[in-house]
């Protein structure tokens, strides 16, 4: 639905352009007096050249995205398994501060036992008795967070080594989309730009109004052409009936003609097998 409001829409804005040109009027538009034919078959050119780039564009595909996609992954998972090497580091200074407090509090005890030796009330020995009991209730304290701590890393490791075999897997996914799309990029980088340079060069050549339209109607069409032949009666592009006048208008190529149900220019095939004859561009 959306994209027939948008080929009526092209339509509109060729009869808006007054697209259909006659010869004259081309003619005389234009300095250099380009005549029909030669616009058709610069057009065509284009076209072949901008098929190809697509082509080469179609085969590389999404994987530049999945490229993308995998090295983002992977970078989030890195920071996520730093995240939690950092919290097991605190961890183990924990433990290391309350070791320090047991071994505080037995030395505590050991130095109030000594000193219960040698009170002189009972008062006295009570309230050793009481600092004693006191850094016990303090070592256990500790020797709870101790534990608590340990089980914390244990925790925090396993969800580690988790996300470590989930990263060493897209890593390797990585590596492999990455040479591809290396293959890939090697095999076509060339041929593309060689490709883009000339179809720069003949856009430059394209009389400019055609090149306008020929350009909307490409991003609306899902094969990318905008220029089409005829095939056994039809539309090349859509596969619409041509009625016979109108194919015999096309044959003549005296004024452009574009498909009634698509918008797309039609160039007719001797034309285009004639090309060599006509000088179109160097
Ligand atoms: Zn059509």
């Amino acid at each position: 639905m959306a994209k027939k409001k948008v080929i009526n829409a092209a339509e509109q804005s060729f009869e808006n352009q007054n697209f259909s040109l006659n010869l004259a009027n081309a003619a005389g538009d234009d300095a250099n007096e380009t005549t029909i034919a030669e616009k058709l078959l610069s057009l065509y050119n284009l076209q072949h050249i901008c098929s190809q780039i697509d082509r080469i564009r179609i085969v590389r595909g999404e994987l530049p995205d999945e490229v993308r996609d995998l090295e983002d992954a992977c970078e989030g998972l890195k920071t996520r398994i730093a995240n939690y090497q950092d919290n097991v580091k605190t961890l183990k200074a924990k433990i290391i501060e309350e070791d320090t407090r047991i071994k505080e509090g037995r030395e505590l005890i050991t130095k109030y036992e000594t000193q219960q030796d040698n009170v002189r009330n009972n008062r006295e020995y009570e309230s050793l008795t009481k600092e004693i009991d006191y850094q016990n209730l303090e070592i256990q304290l500790a020797e709870k967070h101790k534990v608590r701590y340990q089980n914390e890393i244990v925790a925090q490791n396993e969800e580690i080594a988790v996300f470590q075999e989930k990263l060493s897997e897209l890593a390797d996914l990585l590596k492999q989309k990455k040479s591809e799309l290396k293959g890939i990029i090697a095999d076509t980088e060339k041929e593309e730009a060689e490709l883009v340079a000339k179809a720069e060069e003949l856009q430059t050549v394209v009389d400019r109004r055609l090149l306008v339209a020929f350009e909307r109607i490409r991003k609306n069409a899902r094969n990318g052409l905008a220029i089409v032949q005829i095939e056994r009666d039809a539309c090349g592009g859509c596969f619409s009936t041509i009625p016979p006048q109108r194919q015999l208008d096309i044959r003549l190529h005296k004024k452009i003609i574009v498909c009634e149900a698509c918008g797309r220019i039609f160039i007719d095939h001797q034309l285009v097998e004639n090309q060599n004859a006509i000088p179109v561009f160097e």
